[in-house]
């Protein structure tokens, strides 16, 4: 599932090419994929919220684009730009029974698959975006909280979790599973503490650890078609570039040694270093 420095690299990485481009008309292959009325428009920015896309018309309507589990956003101009849920379709001839909705451009088509069709793109005004239900319930990013915010909100979730309450997108934004472990590891946090544990400088370091985990998928690229497919032709994963912990059980530690083992917390797998990341931690 993309998380948010996926799509932060898909905004950027699309920026460059859709942006005064113009919407001409938009082709709805399942109906569940595409909320409202189809619109045309030169497009003037694209922001992100959360994990939604939004692509400023200049007439008033944004396209909101949801990825969901396995989205994906397909540019095919002059050149090909894609990211989003990695798979072939990053590479194979399009349309085909994965795309849900054709975007035509005046300079190509912007594909956007979805194989198991949770995600959608649906028209809302510009001016309302930021009431979207969605939106409106999502909290600060690592970017904009302070550490004192950070430290006072785990203090109102004293008995949770930390690992759950940093995934928690009305508490802070942006952390989901892979960016929550790395995070936890590179801070020395066991993810099964909870909030009460955690001190003023460790919440400080937390939230610099997870602006640094997500600062650094962002600059290698995050899971598009040039991370996806090697120079050599042979198909990797973006994750073997930057992860520490994350699908890595198994393999020593960079900082210890010791073998990383994959645990389970709040419902999801979590992946941890059982030496440098202590649950009694006093
Ligand atoms: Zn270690």
């Amino acid at each position: 599932m993309p998380e948010l420095p996926e799509v932060e690299t898909i905004k950027r990485g699309l920026s460059k090419f859709i942006i005064n481009k113009k919407l001409t008309k938009t082709t709805i292959l399942c109906g569940k994929s595409f909320i409202g009325a189809p619109v045309t428009g030169t497009v003037k920015t694209i922001r992100r919220f959360g994990k939604a896309l939004i692509i400023d018309l200049d007439n008033g309507k944004s396209l909101m684009i949801h990825l969901r589990m396995t989205g994906q956003l397909i540019y095919d101009g002059k050149e090909r730009y894609a990211a989003g849920h990695p798979s072939d379709n990053f590479t194979d001839k399009l349309p085909n029974k994965q795309t849900r909705v054709i975007l035509e451009f005046d300079s190509g088509p912007l594909y956007f698959n979805d194989q198991r069709k949770f995600g959608f793109i649906k028209v809302v005004d510009t001016d309302k975006v930021e009431k979207d239900d969605f939106i409106k319930k999502l909290a600060k990013e690592p970017w904009v909280m302070t550490p004192e915010e950070f430290y006072e909100k785990l203090q109102k979730h004293k008995n949770s979790l930390i690992k759950a309450t940093i995934l928690d997108q009305t508490i802070i934004c942006g952390l989901g599973n892979i960016y929550a472990d790395e995070a936890l590891f590179a801070s020395k946090i066991h993810p099964e503490r909870r909030c009460s544990t955690i001190t003023k400088n460790e919440a400080k370091l937390l939230l610099e650890s997870a602006r640094k985990v997500m600062d650094e998928s962002i600059a290698s690229g995050g899971s598009t078609m040039a991370t996806y497919v090697k120079a050599d032709g042979t198909k990797g994963d973006y994750l073997e570039k930057f992860a520490q912990v994350f699908r890595h059980e198994g393999r020593p530690c960079v900082r210890c040694g010791e073998k990383i083992i994959k645990i389970r917390v709040a419902g999801r797998g979590t992946h941890i270093c059982p030496n440098c990341q202590r649950k009694n931690h006093d």
